[in-house]
C-alpha cells in the first residue's frame, strides 16, 4: 500500500489539510530546487509530531526533517517517506531575578548582589519553539529589548534548524547562548540534552542525521538597550546584503570554512566565479555560495560542486567539505 492509501485507510489524529502528497520542494527550500516530497505534513504541534512518529514506526515508514529548508539541497528525484515540516511555534519569555548570593569570606558571612554584572544579572531565559523563524525571535527579543542574539537574527530558517547546524555569523555560534534543547526521539520519547550534551561544533551537532527532532530550546540572553541592539542588527542585515547574494536563491555558503584557507577566496583565485552549470552558477558577489539563477535542477547544482571540488583541489591541493544538507534521491 502507498503512504496515501495508509494514511486515507488510518484514523490518524491530524487535520487532512496538513498533509500533502507528491509535493514540489522547490517550495520549501531557499534554493527553490528539489522534486517532490512522496507525503509532506505540516507539524504545529507536539501531539501532532508524536502521532505521525507513531504512525511512521507502526508502518515502518522512513522520516525526514524539514525546518525552513535555508541549508537544504533536495534532489531531483525527491523524498521517499515522510517529510515533516516542522512549525511548531512560539515564544516564551521569563526574566530571571539577579540572585541574592551569600558568600563566606573568611569567618564572615556577607551578602552579595550580583546586580549591575551583565554576565550575572539581568538575565532571561527564552523558550523557543523549534518552527520559529530566527527573524522572528530577532524582532520579538528587540521589542523585549533583549540582547545576545543580533549576530544570529540576520540568519535565514528556523531555531531547531539553527540548533541541528550550530550556525552562526559575525563572531556568535547558537551554541553560545543555548542553555537545553529538547526532543523527541523517532519513537514519541521526549528527552532534553544540555548546551554540553549538544556537542556543538563548527556547523556540527550530536543531533545532525540523528534520530531525534527538536520541538524547543532554551536560550540564555540578557537585559540590553533597544536603541543599540537595532543598530547592530541593522549593521548586520547591511553586511549581509553588501556582502551575500541574498537576491538570488542559495543555501547560504555551500561548503564549510577550511582549516588553512578561506574557502570563498580559494574558489575565487581558481577563476571560478561566475562558472555556471545550466542555472547553477558561482556567485560573482561571493564566490562561497552557488545560486540558482531561475531554473536550476539539484543535478547542476551537484555537478557544480564537483567541478569546483575538483578544480580547487587540482590547483591548490585542498579539499573542501560541504556545508549544505543533501536530502532525497536522485532522478
Ligand atoms: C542567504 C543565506 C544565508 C545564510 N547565512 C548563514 C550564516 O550566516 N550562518 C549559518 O550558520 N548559516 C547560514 N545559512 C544556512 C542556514 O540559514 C542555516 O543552516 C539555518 O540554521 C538552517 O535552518 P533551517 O530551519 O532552514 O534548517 P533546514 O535547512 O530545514 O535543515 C537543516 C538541517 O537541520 C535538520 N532540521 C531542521 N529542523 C529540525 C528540527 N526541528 N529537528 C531536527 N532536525 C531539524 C534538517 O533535517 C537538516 O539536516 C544561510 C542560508 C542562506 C539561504
Amino acid at each position: 500500500m502507498s503512504i496515501k492509501e495508509l494514511i486515507e485507510n488510518s484514523n490518524l489524529n491530524i487535520d487532512r489539510e496538513k498533509i500533502l502528497f507528491d509535493e514540489p520542494m522547490k517550495k520549501y527550500t531557499t534554493f527553490k530546487v528539489g522534486g517532490p516530497a512522496e507525503c509532506l505534513v505540516k507539524i504545529e504541534s507536539e501531539e501532532e509530531l508524536k502521532e505521525i512518529l507513531n504512525f511512521a514506526k507502526e508502518n515502518n515508514i522512513k522520516v525526514h526533517v524539514v525546518g525552513n529548508g535555508s541549508n537544504l539541497l533536495v534532489l531531483d528525484g525527491g523524498i521517499k517517506g515522510i517529510t515533516l515540516l516542522i512549525r511548531i511555534e512560539d515564544v516564551k519569555i521569563s526574566e530571571e531575578k539577579p540572585i541574592e548570593k551569600t558568600k563566606k569570606l573568611g569567618d564572615d558571612i556577607q551578602k552579595t548582589e550580583e546586580k549591575g554584572n551583565p554576565e550575572k544579572s539581568n538575565k532571561y531565559i527564552v523558550e523557543v519553539k523549534s518552527g520559529t523563524k530566527i527573524a522572528k525571535l530577532g524582532q520579538i527579543l528587540l521589542s523585549h529589548e533583549i540582547t545576545g542574539f543580533e549576530e544570529i537574527s540576520g540568519i535565514p530558517g528556523t531555531i531547531g534548524g539553527a540548533v541541528i547546524m550550530n550556525a552562526g555569523a559575525h563572531g556568535k555560534e547558537i551554541k553560545d547562548i543555548v542553555k537545553t534543547v529538547k526532543c523527541m526521539d523517532y519513537s514519541g520519547k521526549i528527552e532534553e540534552f544540555t548546551n554540553k550534551d549538544m556537542k556543538f561544533e563548527y556547523r556540527n551537532s550530536i543531533l545532525k542525521n540523528s534520530k531525534y527532532i527538536v520541538i524547543s530550546v532554551i536560550l540564555e540572553l540578557y537585559k540590553g538597550n533597544k536603541e543599540e541592539i537595532l543598530e547592530k542588527m541593522n549593521q548586520y542585515r547591511n553586511y549581509r546584503k553588501e556582502h551575500q547574494p541574498i537576491e538570488y536563491p542559495s543555501a547560504g555558503s555551500t561548503f564549510k570554512r577550511g582549516n588553512d584557507f578561506i574557502t570563498a577566496k580559494l574558489i575565487d583565485e581558481a577563476g571560478l566565479k561566475g562558472y555556471n552549470i545550466g542555472d547553477a552558477e558561482i556567485s560573482t558577489k561571493h564566490a562561497g555560495f552557488v545560486i540558482n539563477k531561475g531554473n536550476a535542477t539539484a543535478e547542476d547544482i551537484l555537478k557544480l560542486i564537483e567541478h569546483v571540488k575538483k578544480v580547487t583541489y587540482e590547483k591548490f591541493g585542498k579539499e573542501l567539505s560541504l556545508e549544505i544538507q543533501i536530502m532525497g534521491e536522485k532522478r
